[in-house]
Parts: C-alpha cells; sequence; structure tokens
C-alpha cells in the first residue's frame, strides 16, 4: 500500500476513535472464555452452545468465519447504535458511522480473513430484514456507502418461510440471481448477531446456490449484560476504548496495524 493509503488509513482511524472509542468494545477472542467462531462469552468452552449446535447440524453449509467488528451492549450506546440507525427518525450521523467502521474494518483487515480462508471475497450480500420492512434497508445503505469494492448481489426472503426466527432454515431465503455466488467468496454482512438464526440461514442458501466459502462479517456482536456471567466477562475484559486496529477476524492483535502504520 502506498504511504498515502497509509495516512489515508490512520486518519479514519483516528476519527472513528474521536467519534466512538469511547463507548464501542473490540470483541475479543479468548480460548474458553469466548465463543471461538461468534466472540460470545462462554464458560469454559471453545464454542458456545447456539455454535456448537448449528455446527453439528450444518456444518461446512456455515459461514466458514464470522467476524463481528465490535460488541453491541444492550442497554449501552453501543446497543442503541445498532437498532437506532434503522429507524426512520435516525440522522444519518449513525449510518455514516456505521459506513466507516464497515470501510475501515474490512479494509485493513482483508489480509487477514485471506490468510484464514485462502480467498478474497469477490460479491457482498446483505442479510434481509424479515420484519416485513419495504423498500431499501438502512443497512444496504450503509454497505452502499462502505465502498467495499465488491458487486452486490441480492438474497430476498422467502415467502414459504416458518418456524422460530432465531432457527436456521434453509428455506428463510432466497438469491434474486444463483448464479452471481458460484463458485464465489461471497462477504454476507449483516448489522447484529444475535444467535446466529438469520446469517447462517443466508449462508446455508449461498451454499446452496454454490458459494465456495461465505464470511459472515458483523458490525455487532449483540451481548445482552444480564445473561449469564456477561457482566463479569463485560467488567473483566471490555474496558479499553475501541481500537480500530484491533482484528475482527482473530479478536485479537494482528498484524494490520504493522502493515498500515510506519
Ligand atoms: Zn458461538
Ligand atoms: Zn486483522
Amino acid at each position: 500500500m502506498t504511504s498515502d493509503n497509509r495516512e489515508v488509513a490512520r486518519r479514519l482511524a483516528r476519527h472513528i476513535v474521536q467519534r466512538a472509542g469511547g463507548y464501542l468494545r473490540n470483541t475479543v477472542h479468548i480460548p474458553n472464555v469466548t465463543c471461538a467462531n461468534c466472540f460470545t462469552p462462554v464458560d469454559g468452552y471453545q464454542h458456545c452452545l447456539r455454535c456448537n449446535q448449528d455446527r453439528r447440524a450444518y456444518g461446512v453449509g456455515l459461514a466458514s468465519t464470522v467476524a463481528p467488528v465490535f460488541y453491541g451492549v444492550k442497554g449501552h450506546q453501543s446497543g442503541y447504535l445498532l437498532h437506532t440507525y434503522k429507524s426512520p427518525s435516525a440522522s444519518d450521523e449513525q449510518a455514516k458511522l456505521l459506513s466507516l467502521v464497515l470501510n475501515f474494518s474490512y479494509a485493513v483487515h482483508l489480509e487477514c480473513l485471506r490468510m484464514r480462508t485462502g480467498t478474497y471475497p469477490s460479491v457482498v450480500a446483505t442479510v434481509p430484514s424479515t420484519a416485513g420492512r419495504v423498500g431499501k434497508h438502512p443497512l444496504e445503505t450503509v454497505v452502499d456507502n462502505a465502498n467495499l469494492g465488491l458487486p452486490i448481489t441480492k438474497l430476498l426472503v422467502s415467502p414459504n418461510q416458518g418456524g422460530d426466527r432465531r432457527e436456521v432454515r434453509r428455506d428463510r431465503f432466497a438469491l434474486l440471481n444463483p448464479l452471481d455466488v458460484r463458485g464465489k467468496h461471497v462477504l454476507l454482512v449483516d448489522d447484529t448477531w444475535t444467535s446466529g438464526g438469520r446469517i447462517q440461514s443466508a449462508a446455508l442458501t449461498l451454499r446452496g446456490a454454490g458459494a465456495a466459502d461465505v464470511t459472515a462479517w458483523l458490525l455487532g456482536r449483540w451481548l445482552v449484560p444480564d445473561y449469564g456471567k456477561n457482566r463479569e466477562f463485560i467488567g473483566a475484559h471490555l474496558t479499553r476504548d475501541f481500537d480500530p486496529w484491533s482484528c475482527p477476524v482473530a479478536g485479537a492483535y494482528c498484524q494490520a496495524r504493522t502493515l498500515w502504520t510506519p
């Protein structure tokens, strides 16, 4: 990368820290403390119950990599951000911040993803809302404005879907143009991972259409402080301000800061 690129990256990182460093918290991967797949706190296991269950049921049909950039903590500003950017009355400041966080995290950690999966994504999709929203979803605008440099393929909500919305199901979504993803590594973007049900359902649809790989890139990993030992986890591990250079792929330190800063 050129020194110009590096200067732009450093400026963007400073801007993110000024805007949201005080309330966003990086996702962290600590073996047996957070799930190796979805970064939720666990009690001494490698994976959380839900990821274990889904992996047993669907294995390689799921997203091979889950990369959540920050924790969206219920009742805290990070949690509000993930909800209110979608409300009709929201100022576009929140959507702009999310675009910036998405743009920066993806650009700077793309090489980390390539090292993990062996390929670069070549097409992007967003997880459609199953809440019956009509018109363009604010997440699509966030992704457009993040300038990821990838063509967009469209997932649609199936009319015949049933069951619990949090379940992983093959029939929850469909692709407008299935040929768009055949043989491709698809970057699947969503704002929030709660149980992973919607995102992994979308991954199954993409894999079903022949996608070679699926990476789920999330803005927020939802965290409920009152659940289990989450409050303890937050107090012990989420104490530092948001660091845009910290890796959402590894959930830890990575080579990005060294590569992008002199
Ligand atoms: Zn998990
Ligand atoms: Zn990284």
